[in-house]
């Protein structure tokens, strides 16, 4: 069976720095000189990065189907 995964990205052109992000998911996001990094691209499913996702007030983070790209948050 195949592990389903997730690819993390943050947009640093959008990014604003508020750290929402790395507060609602601390083991998913850091910041670095005011812009946040995932910690890991590629992750097992894990709801905290839906929620930093959809609270991000930039849209800066994507959450995507690893193997197909789909985008699984935020939400359009
Ligand atoms: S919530 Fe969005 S704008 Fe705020 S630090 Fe995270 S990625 Fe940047």
């Amino acid at each position: 069976m195949v592990t389903p995964e997730w690819r993390v990205t943050v947009d640093p052109r959008r990014c604003i720095g508020s750290g929402i992000c790395a507060g609602a998911a601390p083991d998913h996001f850091v910041l670095v000189d005011a812009v946040s990094i995932p910690l890991d691209e590629l992750i097992p499913p894990e709801e905290s990065v839906l929620d930093a996702a959809e609270s991000c007030p930039m849209e800066a983070i994507a959450v995507r189907d690893a193997v197909d790209g789909r985008l699984i948050a935020p939400e359009a």
